[in-house]
């Protein structure tokens, strides 16, 4: 028997860049969609993100409007012939700062303060479509032609016809589809933790000199990496500051206080121009601690209506400073593959074709994304290595890191996201001819 419009409801639990871009996506195609955040806003913590060229051609095939909103608050590094580079690797340990080589894109590096993208993000979100403090505890099946009931903390409940769980590295949704105490449940510490600040660019470049301040540099040393870039149209440097960590990471936190000193103790036999730069860090930070899901790949994302997407599915450290862009792959080919079902569904609406569809749009989505987003967690845990001078093969020398670094890269920026959306969208037909 044909059903009422709308085709079907999406509930998009996590306001991170993977939900709010797909929620965009999906309201720009007219899609019936819900995003249940558990914080009160949406919110960001006070960092940079770079974006690379993958990443930009999905935030334009999500909508055009992600894309303006993204490069409204771009910037590049400050030398005019560095527009492209993405990094300079320079050897920050011997105390030379020396330059070793530069790794350059076909098209403009930049990134941004994430607070400003997501300001520019959220005016793209349409009125009543999202809910704040609601955590998802549950998810209920009533019968498989039925919409599923989403339980939150708060005590309500919400239906929809199909559940993506975009919550992140500690996603709910993830513990719900394998069990809370399965090992794809929880991710891994990849013995790496990281300081982060913004830095007035004025003393930034007191410390570090201006070349090496306005550009996009990787200080390269032992068993430690510090990048920076320019955000904010070049007035606040972002900092990272990462060590090789060889004990556990015993606190249930991710993110646990600190202080400078602490920071400045990690890199005091690094050469001079880094340690002044972690001088300027704030008296008291936090720390990072990077995990990710390398040791426990999930063996598929999607289980019939529910699916991740995400930090949620594939959790990466950030060494590609790729983790962000590809949830926003995720979230292209998400959006594209509902909405040709969308289609379909308004053709011939019956609650069984409606089931069987959404349930094969997840199944191509986790045919299409699966390798290429676990290569990535792996590459960059392999990628770290290359920047600390731990891997045995290139050691430190720097054509060898380059090549290797590269090629990588290559791997993620060199792609047609509209090729990979065509391609999903060729498998969801032939499934549901
Ligand atoms: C140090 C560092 C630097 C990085 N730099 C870059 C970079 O330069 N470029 C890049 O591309 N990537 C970078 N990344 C990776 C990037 O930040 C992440 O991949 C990306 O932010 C993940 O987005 P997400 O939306 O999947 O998850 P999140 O941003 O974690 O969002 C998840 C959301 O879900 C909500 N939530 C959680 N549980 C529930 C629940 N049960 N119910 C309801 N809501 C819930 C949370 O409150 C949160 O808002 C970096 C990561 C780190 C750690």
């Amino acid at each position: 028997m044909p059903i009422d419009k709308p085709q079907f409801s999406v509930a998009i639990i996590g306001g991170g860049v993977a939900g709010m871009t797909l929620t965009i996506a999906l309201a720009k195609r007219g899609i019936d969609v819900r995003i249940y955040e558990q914080a009160p806003q949406f919110t960001e913590i006070g960092a940079g993100i770079a974006f690379s060229p993958n990443a930009k051609q999905a935030m334009e095939q999500c909508d055009p409007l992600v894309h303006e909103a993204y490069l409204r608050v771009a910037t590049s590094s400050g030398s005019p012939d560095k527009i492209n580079t993405w990094y300079d690797f320079v050897d920050s340990y011997t105390g030379s700062e020396q330059w070793l080589f530069d790794v350059t894109r076909d098209a403009p590096a930049d990134g941004c303060h994430r607070a400003h993208f997501l300001e520019e993000m959220i005016k793209l979100v349409p009125e009543g479509v999202a809910q704040f403090n609601k955590h998802l505890d549950k998810i209920m099946e009533n019968g498989r032609s039925n919409p599923l009931t989403l339980n939150f903390s708060d005590g309500t409940t919400a239906e929809a016809d199909i559940v993506i769980g975009s919550d992140g590295i500690k996603s709910s949704v993830r513990g719900i589809l394998f069990g809370q105490d399965a090992p794809e449940a929880k991710p891994t510490y990849t013995h790496r933790y990281a300081y982060r600040g913004l830095l007035n660019m004025d003393n930034a470049i007191k410390a570090l000199g201006k070349d090496l301040a306005t550009n996009r540099t990787m200080h390269m040393g032992q068993d430690g990496h510090v990048l920076t870039f320019p955000v904010a149209h070049g007035k606040i440097l972002n900092v990272v500051a990462f060590r090789y960590d060889t004990d556990e990471w015993t606190d249930a936190r991710l993110v646990v206080p600190t202080t400078k000193e602490s920071a400045k103790q990690d890199f005091k036999d690094w050469g001079a121009k880094v340690r002044a730069l972690l001088d300027l860090l704030e008296d008291k930070l936090d720390k990072w601690a990077i995990f990710d899901l390398g040791d426990h790949p999930l063996p598929t994302y999607a289980k019939g209506r529910v699916a991740v997407i995400g930090d949620a599915a594939h959790a990466t450290g950030p060494h590609h400073g790729a983790g962000a862009g590809i949830c926003i792959e995720d979230s292209a080919i998400l959006a594209e593959l509902l909405h040709t079902a969308w289609n379909r569904l308004e053709e011939q609406s019956t609650k069984v074709a409606k089931t069987e569809t959404l349930e094969k749009v997840l199944e191509v989505f986790d045919a299409v994304r699966r390798e290429r987003t676990q290569w990535l967690v792996q590459s960059s845990r392999d990628s770290v290595e290359l920047y600390e001078w731990r891997d045995r093969l290139c050691k430190r020398d720097p054509a060898k890191l380059k090549e290797q670094i590269l090629w990588r890269n290559h791997k993620i920026w060199r792609v047609d996201i509209r090729d990979m959306v065509a391609e999903a969208n060729r498998k969801l037909e032939e499934q549901i001819v």
